[in-house]
């Protein structure tokens, strides 16, 4: 089903206006418009691209992701399509010591620990579904529309494209180009524009880049990523069991993963943090085929597996870590007018290199932000206290992570002390148990006794 095109009605005419409108269908723009036409909002939802889509992504789609697939409606249609369930995580140290976290044995009974399945598949049951609510809620959807301009009220009642600066001035609409690259340019108007389509985002260069003059990039805290699929990898043949971090010792400071995602199809890739693969003379690619063809602990499961035609791509993650310099953490995601919500918003966590969840959360409280009347600004600091002390934690591990000796010291513990890997499904499960991290006395316990 995910492999049809998705009929989602006729462009509107150019010059209407709505009650907010949505740049990108990806998890965050679909949470976001979701949220919006549930309530009654008229809403026009556009994306570049036309369904079926790929997005290049490690396909896990985490516990704090299923009770927003659950509220928009998708869980059931999700799960009645081939997926693969996390009931673990297995993390390898550079030494090859392995160490199984479970998932929360109540989430995994419940299955809302984890899934992976190809964002394909995932992005479109969502699209799909939110598609239906925002056309039924009086909005509008718009598939291959490129949005290429944010407009702001110019005070006199009229309006210009982004161009010039000046915080004080209020997002009012956009410009999208339909049909490619000489196709028509619409123009559309809305008092709320969310920013949703990635690290990329128009509406996210034209705020911080044009508005603000911040930058957008930082390659200190964005991540470089290359995913394959392969067939036939052993170990990997069930659509239930665990997915596979493995810090492998050419790959340090960053990590090799192995995701199921279901019919014995594996989402293969490695990432790392951009200025330190600067540091590096082989590119993610060259370093992934050196480990399958080479490592000792993958090359005999790799023997026999064939890698899926056409599948290696790269892409970026905007990581939420907390930045220097900043004006506002991890970096400026609201103002006049303006949400930004996922990748727009840099709000992968450094650590597990998971930014679904975030995409989902942001969406949904840009919606009620809106919904409630909240400003921008109050919009800005609710999100970083939400996600703040979680992506700051991750941001510590992730550093802790870029030392060899750490990682085999941790891991060759966490493999022989079972309170250790009950602590770290503690920590999965909750975010008190998150704190517990900050606390060294439990930590000097925990890990020395
Ligand atoms: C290699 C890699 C591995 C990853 N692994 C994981 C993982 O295992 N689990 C996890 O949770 N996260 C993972 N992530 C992160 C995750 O993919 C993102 O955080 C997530 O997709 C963010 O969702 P989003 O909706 O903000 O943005 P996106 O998913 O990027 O969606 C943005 C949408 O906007 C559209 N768009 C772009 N430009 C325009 C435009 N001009 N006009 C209109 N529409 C536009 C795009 O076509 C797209 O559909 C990974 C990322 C990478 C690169």
């Amino acid at each position: 089903m995910w492999k049809q095109p998705i009929d989602s009605g006729s462009v509107p005419a150019g010059g209407e206006t709505y009650d907010a409108i949505v740049v990108g269908g990806g998890p965050g723009g679909s949470a976001a418009a979701g949220y919006l036409a549930m309530e009654g909002k008229r809403v026009l939802l556009i994306e570049k691209e036309t369904w079926p889509r790929d997005k290049i992504c490690g396909d896990a789609v985490g516990g704090k992701s299923l009770s927003h697939v659950k509220e928009l409606g998708v869980k059931e249609t999700l799960e009645s399509t081939p997926h693969f369930r996390v009931t673990g995580i297995v993390f390898s140290s550079p030494k090859g010591h392995n160490v199984r976290v479970a998932l929360p044995e109540e989430d995994v009974q419940r299955l809302e620990a984890g899934y992976s399945l190809p964002r394909q598949q995932f992005d479109y049951l969502l699209f799909n579904q939110v598609q239906q609510l925002v056309r039924d809620a009086g909005g509008a959807v718009i598939q291959g529309g490129d949005v290429r301009d944010v407009l702001y009220n110019d005070g006199a009642g009229g309006e210009d494209p982004g161009k010039g600066s000046g915080a004080q001035r209020h997002a009012s609409g956009i410009v999208v180009r339909i049909g490619g690259r000489n196709g028509e340019e619409l123009t559309f108007h809305a008092p709320n524009v969310i920013g949703a389509a990635g690290y990329r985002c128009p509406v996210a260069k034209s705020m911080l880049e044009e508005t603000y003059e911040e930058p957008m990039m930082d390659r200190d805290h964005y991540c470089a990523g290359y995913r394959e699929y392969w067939r036939g990898v052993k170990g990997c043949e069930d659509n239930v069991g665990d997915i596979e971090i493995h810090f492998v010792d050419t790959v340090i400071p960053g990590y090799f993963w192995l995701f199921p995602v279901a019919e014995g199809v594996v989402n293969v890739g490695i990432g790392m943090v951009m200025s330190l693969l600067d540091k590096q003379s082989k590119k993610l690619k060259a370093l992934q085929a050196e480990v399958i063809a080479e490592h000792p602990l993958f090359k005999d499961r790799f023997a026999e597996a064939t890698m899926i035609p056409g599948t290696g791509k790269g892409w970026q993650l905007p990581f939420g870590s907390p930045r220097k310099k900043a004006s506002k953490q991890p970096r400026r995601s609201a103002s006049n007018g303006i949400f930004l919500v996922g990748d727009a918003a840099s709000l992968v966590d450094p650590f597990s290199g998971e930014g679904v969840g975030n995409a989902l959360v942001s969406g949904e409280m840009a919606a009620q932000h809106i919904m409630e009347g909240k400003s921008p600004e109050d919009y800005q600091e609710a999100l970083w206290k939400a996600l703040g002390p979680e992506l700051t934690n991750s941001f510590r591990m992730q550093k802790m992570s870029r030392r060899a000796w750490l990682l085999n010291w941790f891991v060759g513990k966490a493999s022989k002390k079972p309170a250790i890997q009950e602590m770290m499904t503690e920590m999965i499960a909750s975010k008190e148990a998150q704190e517990n991290l900050h606390s060294p006395w439990f930590m000097f316990k925990t890990l020395m006794f």
